[in-house]
């Protein structure tokens, strides 16, 4: 099929659905739509900042903060943190951890006097799972992380009565959306149960699986947020890189999410590679629709290699091998496969989509 290209992002028929609109495209098109206007909310912020502290005022914290040591969750702790909130700061290892995202995590920490969980998976399982998802040849890898990610913050949330789970998520750097083809949904435990199956795993024994039916109860029952404030706050990411690294020893990252080797193992290689998808389109788009970045500085982005180097390439094409015990042929099997969609393994969207058209009708 021939690509087609917006003229005014940088998202193509890659991307499904993928429609052109006047000047640009159903992605920008949204992303133009929010209007979003890169600018400390004074008023919305110090009304958000006041619910929380309220929320949690005879708790020992009063919110969460994951991270996961890349920029957007490291800077919503310093923000947290100045603006006076008491966080429980809270990190997941799935055993893929790069040296320095440990290091930014640890540095952090240690400057702002706050106090860490690290849940460190089970590898084993963990292994098993990643090897289950990779037969299964579907898209989304990182559901896995995803998921569990979620699982351990509501536990803790809950175990602490916390109400407030404060992430990463902003529109200056995420706001073009994800393509329905680029991933799964994340709290869809059937999808996960079944593709576990096929490899023998029936029950999990360490792996934290959040349930579609625990996200409804800590939405409704317990009423646990998950939140950004990075919206509410002037969020410029090269500025906020210089302040982390002056302020807070941090080491940057050349792309998003490469704090995890596989993350960038999968996002730099597996994707484009098996899945023809390259998510830096959508993440580069970002940038240049908020005005972070100029149309050639993007185009330079985009263009350039997806690893900073073809020595870190190597090292980490190696890791991926050793770690999943896989030779170069194994990988190149998997690389050959065609494709099998999410949604032909038993899935929870269906009865999600009943769910929310019933929410919206009735309750909403
Ligand atoms: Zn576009």
């Amino acid at each position: 099929m021939k690509l087609i290209k917006c003229n005014r992002c940088f998202m193509d028929s890659t991307a499904v659905p993928f429609v052109l609109i006047e000047e640009g495209c159903n992605y920008c098109e949204d992303f133009l739509g929010l209007e979003f206007k890169n600018v400390e909310r004074k008023s919305e912020l110090d009304d958000f900042v006041k619910t929380i502290k309220s929320a949690g005022s005879n708790k020992q914290y009063d919110c969460i903060v994951g991270v996961s040591g890349g920029v957007d969750s490291s800077y919503v702790l310093v923000k947290a943190v100045q603006l006076g909130l008491r966080p429980l700061v809270v990190h997941m290892d799935n055993c893929w951890n790069s040296e320095l995202a440990q290091n930014n995590i640890n540095h952090l920490v240690e400057k702002l006097d706050v106090e860490l969980y690290t849940h460190v998976i089970d590898w084993a399982e963990y292994k098993l799972l990643m090897q289950a998802f990779f037969d299964a040849d579907v898209i989304d890898v990182e559901m896995l992380y995803d998921n569990a990610m979620l699982s351990i913050n509501f536990n803790l949330a809950r175990k602490y009565g916390i109400k407030y789970i404060l992430s990463g998520e902003n529109i200056s750097t995420e706001g073009v959306r994800m393509p329905q083809n680029w991933n799964w949904w994340k709290m869809d435990d059937k999808n996960i149960r079944d593709i576990a199956s096929k490899k023998g795993v029936r029950k999990f024994v360490s792996f934290p699986l959040y349930t579609f039916w625990q996200s409804l109860m800590d939405r409704f029952i317990y009423r646990i947020k998950w939140t950004s404030i990075l919206d509410l706050i002037h969020y410029d990411k090269e500025e906020v890189l210089l302040f982390l690294e002056k302020n807070y020893s941090y080491k940057r990252y050349p792309y998003k999410h490469y704090e995890s080797i596989f993350t960038r193992f999968y996002q730099g290689f597996i994707l484009p590679k098996k899945f023809n998808v390259d998510k830096r389109k959508m993440h580069i788009s970002t940038l240049y629709l908020s005005g972070q970045v100029s149309r050639s500085e993007a185009h330079e982005l985009l263009k350039s290699d997806r690893y900073p180097s073809e020595t870190d390439f190597k090292a980490d094409y190696a890791f991926f091998l050793k770690k999943m015990n896989w030779t170069e042929s194994d990988l190149n099997i998997y690389l050959a496969r065609p494709e099998i969609s999410h949604n032909k393994y038993k899935s929870y969207l269906p009865l999600k989509i009943f769910l929310v058209g019933l929410y919206r009708k009735f309750i909403r």
